[in-house]
C-alpha cells in the first residue's frame, strides 16, 4: 500500500507539473528549472540561454480554422520543439500559444542557431486537417534569445528575450532575434 501511495504521489507531482495539452513542463516547472539552473550554471560557470517562442497570427489561425484544430498545432508544436532539444533542455508551455526553451550549457551562438532551426523547421511543415484532409498552410514563429548574466535577476532575463521576441514580430515575423541584436549602434554606424 505504500507503495502504491509513493507511486501516486509521483503521478500527480509529474502531472502538477506538466501542461495538460501538450505534455510539456508547465509554467511553473518553467520557473523552478530555470532557477534551479541558473543556479547550476553560476556555480560551475557556464553559459546559460533562454528561448522566448511565440507563434504568428495564432488569432487568425484559431478564427479562420476553430480552437480545436488551434489546440492540435500547439501539440505539434511541442512534437517539433521536443524533437529539436538534447536532452538537459527544457521546453516548457509559458502560456497560450508562447512557449520557453531553457538551454544549459549554451552559449548564445549556439542557442541563436537552435533558435534559427525550430524556426525553420516549423515554417517548412504543412498543416493537413487530418479529418478532412484540408490542407491548413503553415504557422510560423517568431523567437527572441537571451544569454544568462551570472546573478542576475531572471525576470530580467526573460525580459530581455521577450524584448528580442517583440522586435522579431515588429521586422515582420517567423524570425529569431537575440538580445544582440538589440544593442544600438554606434552613432558612427548610422545613416
Ligand atoms: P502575433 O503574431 O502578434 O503573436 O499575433 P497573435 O494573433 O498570435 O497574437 P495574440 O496575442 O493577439 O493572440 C494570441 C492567440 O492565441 C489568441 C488565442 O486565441 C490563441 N491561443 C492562446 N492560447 C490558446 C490555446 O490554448 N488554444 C488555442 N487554440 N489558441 C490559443
Ligand atoms: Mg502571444
Ligand atoms: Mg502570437
Amino acid at each position: 500500500e505504500v507503495a502504491d501511495l509513493r507511486q501516486e504521489i509521483e503521478i500527480t507531482r509529474r502531472e502538477a507539473a506538466t501542461d495538460g495539452l501538450t505534455g510539456l513542463a508547465n509554467r511553473k516547472r518553467f520557473d523552478i528549472t530555470l532557477r534551479d539552473t541558473a543556479a547550476e550554471m553560476m556555480e560551475a560557470g557556464d553559459e546559460m540561454c533562454l528561448l522566448m517562442l511565440d507563434i504568428d497570427f495564432f488569432k487568425k489561425f484559431n478564427d479562420n480554422y476553430g480552437h480545436q484544430t488551434g489546440d492540435q498545432v500547439l501539440k505539434l508544436l511541442a512534437i517539433t520543439l521536443n524533437e529539436c532539444i538534447k536532452g538537459q533542455d527544457t521546453a516548457a508551455r509559458y502560456g497560450g500559444e508562447e512557449f520557453g526553451v531553457i538551454l544549459p550549457n549554451t552559449s548564445l551562438n549556439s542557442a541563436v542557431i537552435l533558435a534559427e532551426n525550430i524556426r525553420e523547421r516549423v515554417s517548412r511543415k504543412s498543416i493537413i486537417n487530418k479529418s478532412t484532409g484540408e490542407q491548413l498552410g503553415a504557422i510560423t514563429l517568431s523567437i527572441g534569445v537571451s544569454k544568462y548574466e551570472f546573478g542576475e535577476p531572471l525576470n530580467e532575463l526573460i525580459a530581455r528575450a521577450d524584448t528580442a521576441l517583440y522586435a522579431a514580430k515588429n521586422q515582420g515575423r517567423n524570425k529569431v532575434l537575440s538580445e544582440l541584436d538589440m544593442v544600438m549602434p554606434p552613432a558612427s554606424a548610422q545613416n
